[in-house]
Formats: C-alpha cells, sequence, structure tokens
C-alpha cells in the first residue's frame, strides 16, 4: 500500500476527538481535518476480545503496511531497533507544531512484510508501542454526514487493515465489561496517550470515558433485556393459556 495511503489511515484517526479544525501537512500533502459532531458506539464493538498477540502467524495486517511510529513514544530500544531496518521519517507539521515519525515496512520489503515482525514468532515484538492503525485493526471509525451533522460510530468489523483479507481468527465475545476493558478499551487508552504526544486540543479521554460509559450500560442492559425476554415469555404464556381457555 502506498506510504501516503498508510499515513492517510493514521491520521484518520485523530479527526475523530480533534476539536477545532486543523491543517496538517505531511508527505507533501495538506490533510484538513474536521471536528465530527456526534459520537456513537455499535454494539459490535462490543462482538470480539482480541489480541492479534494471541494469534502468533497471522501477519494479514502487517503485511504491505508501512507503520508510522510517533519518534517521541518509542523506548530507545525499538528506536534502534526500527533505525536499523534501514528505516526513514517524515515530520508532520500542524502550524509551529512539529511531530516526528519513524517509518518502517510496507512495499519497500520483498515479502511486503513489515519487517518488525518477528519472523521466528510470528508475532509483533513491539505491539505496546506500534502505530495506533496496528492498534485498532478491526476497530473501525466510521465517519458518517447526515446534512449538517456529522460523527463517527465506534464499532468492529471483521475485515482487517488489508480491506480485502477477511480476519481468519474465530474471536470469543467480550462478556464482561472487565473483558472488554483488557481486549478493546485499552486501544482507547492507548489513543489518549498518543494524541496528548501530538501537542493539540482533543477530546480522547472524554473518548475514553463515553466508550466506558457505553460499555457499562451494555453490560448491565444484559440482565435487563434477559428480564424482558422472560416477561415476554411470562405473557406468551399467559396468553397460551388465554388461548387455550384454560381462564
Ligand atoms: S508494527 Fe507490528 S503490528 Fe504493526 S505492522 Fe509492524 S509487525 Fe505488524
Ligand atoms: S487478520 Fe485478524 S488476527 Fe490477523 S493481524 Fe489482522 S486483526 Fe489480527
Amino acid at each position: 500500500m502506498p506510504l501516503k495511503e498508510c499515513f492517510d489511515k493514521e491520521i484518520s484517526y485523530w479527526k475523530a476527538v480533534i476539536t477545532e479544525p486543523i491543517e496538517i501537512s505531511a508527505l507533501d500533502k495538506i490533510y484538513i481535518l474536521e471536528p465530527v459532531d456526534k459520537w456513537s458506539v455499535g454494539e459490535t464493538l462490543f462482538n470480539r476480545k482480541y489480541s492479534c498477540l494471541e494469534h502468533p502467524g497471522c501477519v494479514q495486517c502487517c503485511l504491505a503496511f508501512h507503520g508510522f511510529f510517533q519518534k517521541s513514544l518509542l523506548p530507545q530500544g525499538v528506536i534502534e531497533k526500527i533505525e536499523l531496518l534501514n528505516h526513514s521519517s517524515i515530520i508532520a507539521k500542524i502550524k509551529d507544531i512539529k511531530i516526528e515519525y519513524l517509518i518502517a515496512g510496507g512495499a519497500t520489503e520483498p515479502e511486503f512484510m513489515c519487517p518488525l515482525n518477528d519472523q521466528e514468532t510470528g508475532s509483533c515484538p513491539i505491539h505496546k508501542f506500534n502505530p495506533i492503525s496496528c492498534t485498532f485493526p478491526l476497530v473501525n471509525f466510521r465517519y458518517m454526514k447526515r446534512g449538517e451533522v456529522s460523527g463517527v460510530t465506534f464499532c468492529q468489523k471483521t475485515f482487517g487493515r488489508n480491506w480485502l483479507v477477511q480476519c481468519p481468527v474465530e474471536f470469543e465475545q467480550c462478556k464482561t465489561f472487565e473483558e472488554f476493558d483488557a481486549h478493546v478499551l485499552w486501544r482507547f487508552r492507548k489513543f489518549e496517550i498518543y494524541m496528548n504526544a501530538i501537542g493539540i486540543s482533543h477530546r480522547a479521554s472524554e473518548l475514553v470515558e463515553f466508550i466506558a460509559d457505553e460499555a457499562q450500560k451494555f453490560y448491565t442492559a444484559k440482565p435487563k433485556k434477559k428480564q424482558m425476554r422472560n416477561e415476554k415469555e411470562r405473557k406468551d404464556k399467559l396468553d397460551e393459556r388465554y388461548e387455550g381457555g384454560l381462564w
């Protein structure tokens, strides 16, 4: 995938949390991002507990993709590792803010594989620090506009970052808030750290709270739904008895 498209993906996440329009210049391109008016959560966000690291060898999302690593967030050891891998870097500018990204992987490699993937274990050794687009391969920020109102829905999809390749893994559902927290919510916390490092005004911490609240509602609503179903079953039974002339 071309370098620019990979960077488009990286900054597509910013739009969900910026508080004012921004202009980013990077890779000889000007990106103009407008904040969105509304957030919502799709039920599919709770559908999968997942960590790609639990499925070593699945590298579908690492194929043909350039990783953009915000340098200020990387431990020295990781910087050295990337620098050993024929890395290049870019500077993204927003007014007087400059953000340095190290780039690894992409189409320069013979097998189109991100070189940070450990060939022996088939896993990513720097998962905690990897690009934000590697954090959200199945979590989707779906942007839409209805009339004058723009919004983003946070959901999960079954396709990884390489759009044409369906994720082959059968994931379990997050059954509790704690599972959701450990498998999905942490990704949004990492996003907050990532946005803090950029140095622009943003609402990522609010987004973490929003997602957590929606998850709490989802997990506490379940018994209610069950109760409602029970209520309905009880009523259906009563109706049956009535129809059967038992009254
Ligand atoms: S940084 Fe890790 S997860 Fe991201 S593309 Fe490279 S190997 Fe894959
Ligand atoms: S295809 Fe699925 S398991 Fe494989 S790297 Fe992508 S999201 Fe992870």
